[in-house]
């Protein structure tokens, strides 16, 4: 989900960034190994990186990832950088660059300081607190960009990173490893350098479950005396992960993992998360709700669209895809699970996704206008979930039309896991293209009606009519001030006819 500003607070969703690395066998003698400090009260981590020079004249390192989370002035959290005293540094913070000039071919180090003090800035609080670090008394929330180094000429095919000093005895979350402790040196392969996160405090609850025989970990914090976390959380692991695991037929994962922590700097109700690798991370303030745990299902549901399945060149090209159908998967799995009722599912498809996507000043933009609008524009942000979900819940009613109800969208999405297993086993960087899942809807539905339809509504943004639109007999759509209004007839188990 985006930065969608709605009575209750904030809502946040990274689009994934492409995090595919080929295997390539590089000399044993390079190494990318990160040391790192923290006395557990200051807001500083003291990073020491040793390299070997991949080439005799310099080094040149790229710091931050502004495109995460549009935070275009990280640069300016690493201080105080130097090097071996017999070589040079020169920083251009326009460029984000960092380069060293080697005096020798010996391994080198360069030392730096991550700032990780609270920006403070209430209004800002969930974007500030989730894409750059937050290192207070007591408190560690890192991301892998935010404290490495990225040499532009990349030798290694894994890096290191290994605790020197920290507070003893705070618990401690690592995302690569989760029942791991700082006292041990992680070694991570370069294609996973964007999943690793970690926390630290005393304040974190670090609870395991088992969901299919697969790990699963909550982290939560003591800190919030609002909410008790573990026990909102419990129907996740015990209805809703088990559910949507069904639904993809999948049960391979080594572990997954949910980070909910509490904000420091507002107390306005507001919440957002972004997954990383097997597992997801959110932030939040207030009453921890509906739309809290909507966020929670919507961010782990990506765990298949979004980061198993990218549709087009990139996760931006296609989002009503990434965003739009898995926000659909959720809905139809919280139904499942019974964590939404009627009446909730009809708020969110006449509140929030009828009403909001058809009176929306950017309801009909172009596909491709969204990508460069995306940060800049709210409108633009959550075009993609709504246009998506609407058109999934218009595909499933179509699927079910033409099927007599012994098919669904479910099918649809389970041929295309089934296409993208596929692809990427010949590579493992390849994405599935909007042809691919042509035609694979089209074993559904007519081939060139389908195409029309996708781009007419997807591509081109037209509006779908669903005043000659025909749903299955549970739903019946009225239209309010040129907005479409859906309705359940009497007697419908909803639960029912949405069941797999
Ligand atoms: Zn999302």
């Amino acid at each position: 989900m985006n930065k969608a500003f709605l009575a209750l607070g904030v809502l946040i969703c990274m689009p994934f960034a492409s995090i595919c690395t080929k295997k390539t066998n590089y000399p044993a003698k390079d190494k990318l190994e990160y040391h790192l400090s923290w006395d557990g009260q200051s807001s500083t981590l003291k990073v020491s990186l040793d390299y070997i020079p991949a080439n005799k004249d310099s080094t040149v390192f790229i710091y931050g990832s502004p495109e995460f989370g549009g935070q275009t002035d990280i640069f300016k959290i690493v201080q105080n950088i130097n090097c071996n005293s017999s070589d040079s540094l020169k920083i251009n913070s326009q460029e984000h660059q960092i380069t060293i000039y080697h005096s020798d071919v010996e391994p080198k180090r360069i030392n730096y300081e991550i700032n990780g003090q609270l920006v403070n800035n209430p209004k800002r609080a969930i974007y500030d607190e989730l894409f750059r670090p937050v290192i207070t008394e007591k408190t560690m929330y890192m991301v892998g960009c935010f404290f490495m180094m990225n040499p532009t000429e990349q030798k290694v095919s894994s890096f290191s990173i290994q605790w020197d000093s920290f507070p003893e005895h705070f618990p401690y979350f690592i995302s690569t490893e989760p029942e791991s402790s700082p006292l041990k040196k992680q070694i991570i392969t370069m294609s996973k350098k964007e999943e690793v996160l970690f926390v630290m405090g005393p304040d974190l609850l670090i609870n395991k479950y088992s969901v299919h025989g697969i790990p699963y970990y909550s982290i939560t914090s003591k800190r919030d005396t609002m909410n008790n976390l573990s026990s909102e959380l419990m129907p996740f692991f015990k209805s809703y992960f088990p559910d949507i695991r069904d639904f993809w037929q999948d049960d391979h994962a080594p572990y997954y993992y949910i980070c909910t922590l509490p904000l420091f700097s507002t107390n306005q109700s507001m919440a957002g998360g972004f997954g990383c690798g097997p597992g997801f991370m959110m932030k939040y303030t207030g009453k921890f709700d509906d739309w809290n745990k909507k966020i929670i299902a919507h961010e782990t549901a990506h765990n298949w669209i979004g980061q198993t399945m990218v549709l087009g060149k990139n996760s931006f090209e296609h989002q009503w895809f990434g965003e739009g159908f898995n926000d659909y998967v959720m809905l139809l799995n919280l139904i499942k699970s019974d964590m939404i009722d009627q009446t909730g599912f009809l708020h969110y498809l006449n509140t929030d996704m009828f009403l909001k996507h058809y009176t929306s000043p950017a309801r009909e933009a172009k596909n491709d206008s969204i990508a460069p609008n995306y940060w800049r524009n709210d409108d633009y942000e959550k075009l993609p979930y709504r246009r998506g979900f609407i058109f999934a819940f218009y595909l499933d009613n179509k699927i079910r039309m033409a099927s007599e109800g012994h098919q669904s969208i479910r099918d649809v999405l389970l041929a295309l896991l089934e296409k993208n297993r596929e692809i990427r086993s010949a590579d493992p960087c390849a994405n599935l293209s909007l042809n691919d899942f042509i035609t694979i809807t089209a074993y559904y539905l007519p081939h060139e009606q389908l195409q029309q339809e996708i781009e007419n509504y997807l591509i081109q943004g037209n509006l779908i009519d669903f005043r000659n639109v025909k749903l299955i007999r549970e739903f019946k759509v009225n239209y309010r001030n040129d907005v479409p209004v859906l309705e359940i007839s009497d007697n419908i188990n909803l639960k029912k006819s949405f069941s797999w």
